[in-house]
């Protein structure tokens, strides 16, 4: 068998809940240090107002609401530095935390929450009726609907009316529970069908930081973070909150990316590590007002989530003359996987593999490959998650029978062990880092009455950096192939899905879908088809 293991030794992962870890304070920083700082109000939590603020809310979960070890509470807000609070409140409490992207519609929601099973919602004010309808739809009780910040909106109360008199005892696990016991719930479609809960151990979580840890070493308590990476998802969650507060570091939390706001956060704030996506580091390059601010304290700039081109990171490297390297990962694999040494980065390279993780590549004939030729990665370790929540199917259908992971992503890696990710065969679409599922656009476009068959795949665009799903269509009729209908569709799927989710890349007909004999749209012919033929409509 050709296995991958890391270049660097194992480490040893202690087998304590991620909460103890986090907070474990390894660089002895003071416990008055800011840790979130609101990039409007400046407002600083400190490491010890948000360990002693998680542990009063943990109280009010466990008297108020009868919160109880292994509860489900789901999150549903933009980031803001409250939101810490509320993950390690519920990590104290025992508790899983389901965090889900505020820009979420009714239906994505409610089918979040009835597959979580969550009894309980912290909601920015601003989604509030999103929330109030999926939690009807999902029978959970407008009273276990709580607000971020201080005001109360008709009955629904601020999350912070939940804080006890009394700080409750986070939950210890033992060892063998530590790798059973799950601490979140992400959502992703992973290589095929509709988002599922992606099942994050304690274990998993608290090894990744540390693998992370082990290859970071340009990351100290000084640094100042920027946390524009949505805390919704796996990436933002380890590395813009974990990661920053068992290193003691601060980082300064922007709800949304917004490029001036950005631009002044690194400039004031004097950010020093950036972690960010290629859509950003695009703007990065080719904005005009790039040159107005100031970025020297900017020394590393770190790219995960989509695949950055060598070409990009160089054009980045000759304008800015900072640091910038990839990392690569999966909410499955919580996330990292691999990481570029910044004293040796290879531009294109998404790096190489963090300790204690063991991986192998298998071409289309399930056979292994080695040294530079391409093949689906397969990953093994302590960061790879438990499973998809209630869902053996799917659980099953990517894991072999030798435990390791099948990430759907086509990878090579040359003989210094540095790899790079070529390829995707699952389904999934990344516009701008964000998972577009092409299983829930096919759903909605074959419920149009005048729509037969449909089939989406993503399209790369090297102008934007980023992929767009376009849909392929039969009609039931001929006479239906024309510029207003396709119109007609976009607004149609549009006006049904979270802004990330459009059909950006458009509509085109065809007369039939290519599938295999067992009926399996084969996109990869699509792609072909996609990239000699086209025409828009
Ligand atoms: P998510 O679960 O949302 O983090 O999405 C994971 C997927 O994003 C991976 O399976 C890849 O397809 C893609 N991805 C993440 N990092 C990279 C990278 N550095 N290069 C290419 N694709 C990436």
């Amino acid at each position: 068998m050709v296995v991958f293991r890391s270049k660097i030794p194992d480490i040893e992962i202690p087998p304590i809940g991620i909460f103890q870890y986090v907070f474990s304070n390894p660089n002895n920083i003071s416990e008055n240090k800011a840790i979130f700082i609101d990039y409007k109000t400046d407002k600083r939590l400190t490491f010890a107002g948000l360990k002693s603020d998680s542990k009063k809310f943990a109280a009010g979960l466990q008297d108020k609401l009868n919160f109880k070890r292994g509860d489900v509470l789901s999150i549903l807000s933009p980031n803001q530095i409250d939101y810490a609070t509320v993950i390690f409140g519920t990590l104290v409490a025992g508790g899983i935390v389901s965090p889900s992207n505020p820009m979420s519609t009714v239906k994505d929601y409610t089918i979040q929450l009835k597959d979580s099973g969550a009894s309980v919602i912290i909601v920015h004010p601003l989604f509030l009726s999103v929330a109030i309808n999926a939690a009807k739809e999902a029978n959970i009780p407008e009273s276990k609907i709580f607000l971020f910040g201080d005001e109360k909106i008709n009955k629904i109360l601020p999350y912070n009316s939940l804080f006890g008199e009394r700080e409750a005892i986070p939950i210890e696990y033992t060892p063998e529970e530590v790798k059973t016991t799950t601490a979140y719930l992400c959502y992703s479609s992973g290589t095929t069908g509709i988002p599922k809960g992606v099942e994050s151990t304690h274990h998993n979580m608290v090894a990744n930081v540390m693998q992370i840890l082990s290859i970071e070493k340009d990351a100290h308590p000084e640094i100042v973070y920027v946390g524009v990476l949505p805390f919704y998802h796996i990436y933002g969650l380890s590395v813009l909150m974990h990661f920053i507060i068992v290193l003691g570091a601060s980082c300064v939390v922007i709800p949304k990316f917004d490029f001036e706001t950005f631009c002044r956060i690194i400039q004031d704030y004097k950010v020093g590590i950036a972690h960010i996506v290629p859509p950003i580091i695009l703007a990065l390059v080719k904005h005009p007002k790039v040159k107005e601010y100031d970025f020297s304290s900017l020394k590393l700039v770190i790219s995960g989530a989509a695949a950055l081109s060598k070409e990009l990171s160089e054009s980045f490297y000759n304008v800015h003359k900072i640091k910038i390297k990839q990392g690569y990962g999966l909410t499955e694999t919580s996330p990292v996987n691999h990481l570029c040494f910044t004293e040796n980065i290879v531009p294109g390279s998404c790096g190489i593999l963090l300790p204690n993780i063991e991986c192998k590549l298998i071409d289309e004939n399930g056979q292994e490959v080695g040294y530079n030729t391409p093949g689906e990665l397969c990953i093994r370790g302590p960061n790879v998650m438990k499973g998809y929540l209630n869902n053996k199917e799917a659980t099953d259908a990517v894991f072999d029978e030798d435990g390791y992971f099948h990430t759907g992503d086509i990878a090579l890696v040359d003989e210094n062990e540095y790899f790079y990710i070529v390829d995707r065969v699952k389904e999934l679409i990344k516009y701008k880092g964000f998972q577009v599922a092409p299983a829930e656009l096919e759903a909605i476009l074959i419920s149009h009455p005048s729509i037969s068959d449909a089939a989406v795949i993503g399209i790369y665009s090297e102008e934007d950096v980023t992929e767009y799903p376009v849909a392929y269509v039969v009609t039931k009729q001929q006479s239906q192939h024309t510029i207003e209908f396709s119109g007609e569709i976009r607004k149609f799927v549009d006006s049904q899905v979270a802004p990330h989710k459009k059909l950006r890349g458009g509509v085109i007909f065809v007369d039939q879908i290519p599938k295999s004999a067992s009926g399996k749209i084969l996109r990869r012919k699509l792609r072909e088809i996609h990239s000699t033929n086209i025409q828009l409509l």
